[in-house]
């Protein structure tokens, strides 16, 4: 039973891949998200079922367009296989650590919820590493997805009224360092998407696995930034968006974040 789940979520995960590639494409460059039709970027031709097989596609047409035959950003199959890993994972993640294989209303929100915002996460890491934006026609209906869910456990006794404060006010916390950072740093690379990530972030995460979510943030955004300097591709000064690190915080965080406290905890006593 759970393979077949685990090879259904794998499937899904490569086609809502596909999805997350207009998602991204549309939030920045315009267009409706929800209908028209794909089309090659360069020569406009409308792309056919056959072109927009996850991953497949990409392979049996050798990364060309089929129609004019410029290139295919090698972006599209790794984001595709990227959603297909994620969602096998999270499919892994309720069934193992969350312990949550009971087929209840509950246990179906809770993937349904842990699939929508590992979802979104990818879909911001690709528009802020390759447009430097976090559009707000991704993070407020995200922000209002996430608010609904934690009102529905609310509801429904899963947690209290208080745990409820305490995510708010850790998804204010976050929204106000990032504020502050934007406001007092000047920095190019950080604006008001930071904010509403940030917001996001706290808000699912909640405390106190929004530590590790902020400390892996920061750390894999300070490493990336060590590495393009020392390889040339970024001069000291330049800036490098902290949305995609963000956002393997967060995963991070929703994935391992009671284990990785543990772990610092022990090794410091
Ligand atoms: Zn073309």
């Amino acid at each position: 039973m759970i393979q077949s789940i685990i090879v259904f979520l794998f499937i899904l995960g490569l086609t809502v891949g596909s999805f997350l590639n207009v998602v991204a494409y549309r939030s920045v460059h315009g267009g409706s998200i929800v209908s028209g039709s794909s089309k090659c970027p360069h020569c406009k031709h409308t792309l056919r079922a056959l072109d927009l097989i996850p991953i497949a596609s990409f392979l049996l047409l050798r990364g060309q367009c089929r129609y004019c035959h410029k290139k295919i950003s090698v972006r599209y199959p790794l984001v595709e296989a990227a959603s297909g890993l994620l969602f096998l994972y999270v499919g892994y993640h309720w069934y193992v650590v969350a312990g949550s294989f009971i087929l209840s209303f509950d246990s179906i929100f809770y993937l349904i919820f842990l699939l929508f915002i590992v979802s979104v996460l990818l879909a911001l890491f690709i528009t802020d590493l390759v447009d430097g934006l976090l559009p707000n026609v991704i993070t407020l209906p995200a922000i209002g997805v996430a608010a609904l869910y934690k009102i529905y456990l609310v509801v429904f006794g899963s947690i209290t009224i208080v745990g409820l404060g305490v995510d708010l006010l850790v998804a204010f916390l976050m929204a106000a360092i990032f504020f502050g950072l934007v406001y007092f740093s000047g920095e190019r690379a950080l604006g008001g998407g930071d904010v509403k990530l940030a917001f996001l972030i706290g808000l699912f995460v909640g405390w106190p696995s929004i530590l590790v979510g902020l400390f892996i943030g920061f750390l894999t955004g300070g490493l990336a930034s060590v590495m393009l300097l020392l390889i040339g591709k970024k001069r000291f000064g330049d800036t490098v968006p902290l949305g995609p690190f963000l956002t393997i915080g967060a995963l991070s965080a929703l994935f391992w974040g009671p284990q990785i406290l543990e772990f610092y905890v022990k090794s410091m006593l």
